[in-house]
């Protein structure tokens, strides 16, 4: 058997283009405000290609750039300031923010309507709940991309490798939400392989290279492919892989693709969360 492709990239252009739709029938500006406050160059890069990916779909983009030395006050006074503002309807905060500055605490100041990554707590909470709000954006790619096998979640067995606040464990509560019965492993958890390999559905969100093996799944399994490692070849190359074992496409019956899978669609997610939050 090859497992069939959950093709990300397709399925996050056709997003956008609803999305497009979506504004262009709304006729009101959208945007997205977004503090960049970084050492980091691969920040600042992130956000100039985040300003392109908002101009493909019609959504207006603010960069708020501090220092890189900027203090915890700087940040969230910042925050607070766009909390505010009437004009600003979807906020973000680039990582990392600098050394001195606690990212938790500031994420947690985001008004929760605006918070388009899904970061602050209130949000997290709202998702245990099942009330309308922002979904962190890879859980909510992970969900689509599941649902687009068309697979029957109500009842499905699902294992979630990976238990990190933002990213496992809100798959895990999505999954439950629609009524399967999940699993959340980390790394502690004895006996992964067996859990796997009795699953309808494996979700790989632990950053580990390669970790889920083929014969850790079931014949037919969807297997969705978080994890995204810089790995360096034998040429000296640095290239990215995922979670999961390559091989795995030969007993599963869909995989996405590392990369080309839940990477494109979690940037789809978050221009939607902007759209979510701009017109509501
Ligand atoms: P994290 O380090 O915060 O959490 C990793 C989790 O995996 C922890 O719960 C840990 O216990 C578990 N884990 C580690 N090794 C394990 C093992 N051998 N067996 C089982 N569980 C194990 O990481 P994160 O922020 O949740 O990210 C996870 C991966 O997803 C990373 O590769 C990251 O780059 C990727 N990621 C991808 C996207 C995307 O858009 N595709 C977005 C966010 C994160």
């Amino acid at each position: 058997m090859s497992a069939r492709p959950i093709d990300g990239k397709d399925l996050s252009a056709r997003v956008k283009a609803d999305l497009r739709d979506r504004i262009l029938r709304a006729g009101r500006p959208v945007r997205l405000d977004a503090v960049l406050a970084s050492p980091d160059k691969g920040a600042a890069l992130y956000a100039h290609n985040q300003a392109k990916t908002c101009a493909e779909v019609g959504i207006e983009y603010h960069l708020h750039e501090l220092s890189a030395e900027a203090s915890y006050e700087d940040v969230a006074g910042r925050v607070l300031l766009m909390n505010t503002d009437e004009s600003v309807r979807a906020i973000m905060v680039h990582m990392p923010l600098p050394p001195a500055v606690d990212a938790e605490r500031v994420q947690s100041l985001i008004a929760p309507e605006k918070d388009v990554e899904g970061v602050n707590p209130a949000n997290i909470g709202n998702v245990v709940y099942g009330r309308r709000s922002l979904v962190p954006c890879t859980a909510l790619a992970a969900l689509e991309m599941i649902e687009h096998t068309g697979i029957e979640l109500r009842g499905a067995r699902a294992v979630v490798v990976g238990a990190s606040n933002i990213v496992g464990k809100p798959i895990a509560v999505l999954l439950m939400r629609a009524e399967a019965t999940v699993v959340s492993a980390n790394k502690f958890t004895q006996g992964l392989p067996a859990l796997c390999r009795d699953a309808d559905i494996v979700v790989a969100a632990a950053g580990v290279a390669g970790l889920v093996k083929p014969e850790w799944i079931k014949p037919g399994a969807v297997v969705v492919d978080v994890g995204i490692n810089r790995i360096k070849g034998a040429d000296g190359r640095t290239t990215t892989v995922g979670d999961v074992d390559p091989a795995v496409a030969g007993v599963a019956g869909w995989l996405s693709p590392v990369p080309g899978g839940v990477g494109p669609m979690t940037v789809a997610m978050l221009l939607r969360n902007v759209v979510d939050a701009a017109l509501r």
